[in-house]
């Protein structure tokens, strides 16, 4: 009997009886064939499923981390029909357009720029703008801000890639006007500056947010206005994406974790040349990189040949346009990503205990703090209220259709609703059900024992 249930089936009998997990059949049959080798055809269900869970696929957040990296940053709605579209056709003229101009106008608009241009992602914006800008010459950075933002993104790295020359200027923790000012002229006021380049052919000042750390103590560091008074032309690269520090989008205006983070437009008013930011951050909306400010500025980035390596697709520049004329409506609570920012914890609580009415006795609601996430203001957290159920239970809900993702803190499964779409309760309500329904099955089986 034994001998007879082992016997390996054909492999592409094996592949056929895989087909409702909804596979491509060549994908079922490497499957198969593999499960077979390994003489384990047995295993054959569970590899596919497991291979569909690779697949890319909606999730549930119930980390309360705004901006997750590991789940896409932010959430964003799209669709997106079988058309053609005029991504660079002038329906007026009938002449060739510019995929850029639209959608770099309206972003423009939203940031108080005189002009905005798009590319893939942040990291591509800073490599194109010092690309285009300060080739073979000189950008001066504070030796504070030299960052690692994670992914392998690292300031002098991406210095080297784009063929400029990094400047170092300051130290770590205390950086003044006076060193730019040196690093600049050369001579400067602080005698034979050790270290100091051979030639102080400065094209470019970069100040750089440190999105994802803080240095605390004895530090100093110049404003963007003291900045913006030297020579070179300022780029500020502020990372986050915040439009306008007044958040004109939402009713109540900026939440109050908000503070200290850069925003674009008091950036420019300050006196940066450029702003540079990523579109799936505080921005709310696809990856990309945006690069806003000078025309002429903005112009020549548009022109260096690097710009077309980098260029986004209809895709990308269809959601970004949605998002653009979303913020100039000041129809803030359509972005998802503001709509989370903006529940209050009274709304959060009454939905996390409406959920725990409605679910198992082990499941609680709790007061919970989230992150805003995503490379962004560290140390931050804002109040919420969640789920919480004792024991970890993660494996379980993650398995879960559609997956939820959890926490656990002290062997207690953790779910933050503030990152949860309110559509999702009751899927959440269910899937803790279940887990409960496994926790006392198992608990049954032991006493039982
Ligand atoms: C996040 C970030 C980047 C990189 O942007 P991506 O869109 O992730 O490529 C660059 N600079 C700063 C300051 C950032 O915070």
């Amino acid at each position: 009997m034994v001998a007879e249930a082992s016997r390996p089936p054909s492999v592409d009998k094996l592949a056929r009886s895989l087909a409702h997990t909804g596979l491509p059949h060549p994908v079922l049959v490497d499957i198969a064939r593999t499960a077979i080798a390994d003489g384990d055809h047995e295993s054959a269900q569970a590899r596919a499923e497991a291979q569909q869970r690779v697949l890319l696929q909606p999730v549930i957040n119930g980390t309360g981390v705004l901006l997750h990296t590991n789940l896409g940053r932010a959430p964003m709605a799209h669709t997106h029909t079988e058309n053609f579209a005029n991504l660079e056709f002038d329906l007026t003229t009938g002449a060739r357009g510019s995929r850029q101009r639209p959608v770099g106008e309206l972003l423009a608009k939203a940031c108080g720029a005189e002009a905005a241009m798009v590319v893939n992602n942040g990291a591509a914006a800073v490599l194109l703008v010092l690309g285009a800008l300060a080739a073979g010459r000189g950008v001066a950075v504070s030796r504070g801000e030299l960052v690692e933002i994670g992914g392998g993104f690292r300031i002098p790295d991406v210095m080297n890639q784009s063929g400029a020359r990094l400047v170092e200027v300051g130290t770590t923790n205390r950086t003044r006007l006076a060193d730019f000012a040196n690093a600049i002229d050369g001579a400067g006021g602080s005698g034979p500056a050790a270290g100091a380049p051979a030639d102080n052919d400065v094209a470019l000042v970069l100040q750089v947010h440190q999105s994802n750390y803080a240095i605390v103590g004895f530090t100093e560091a110049p404003t963007t206005a003291e900045l913006a008074t030297l020579a070179p032309p300022l780029v500020a690269d502020i990372g986050s994406g915040l439009l306008d520090a007044a958040c004109p989008w939402l009713d109540g205006g900026p939440p109050p974790w908000l503070k200290d983070e850069p925003a674009a437009r008091q950036t420019l008013e300050a006196g940066a040349d450029l702003v540079i930011f990523s579109g799936d951050k505080l921005l709310g909306g696809p990856q990309a990189g945006i690069i806003a400010g000078d025309a002429e500025l903005v112009a020549r980035c548009g022109r260096h040949p690097l710009a077309r390596a980098v260029r986004p697709g209809g895709l990308v520049l269809a959601a970004l346009q949605n998002l653009a004329l979303t913020y100039l409506d000041r129809r803030g609570t359509d972005i998802a990503f503001w709509r989370m920012a903006s529940y209050s914890v009274d709304e959060l609580r009454e939905r996390a205990e409406s959920i725990v009415a409605s679910a198992s006795r082990s499941i609680s609601a709790t007061e919970l703090d989230s992150t805003p996430g995503g490379g962004t203001l560290p140390g931050v957290e804002i109040p919420s209220f969640g789920l919480s159920m004792p024991g970890d239970h993660t494996d379980a809900l993650r398995q879960h259709e559609p997956p939820i993702i959890a926490r656990v803190v002290d062997d207690t499964t953790l779910i933050d609703l503030r990152t949860v779409d309110p559509a999702d309760d009751q899927i959440i309500a269910a899937a803790l059900d279940s887990a409960a329904a496994l926790d006392s099955a198992a608990a049954l089986g032991e006493s039982s024992q």
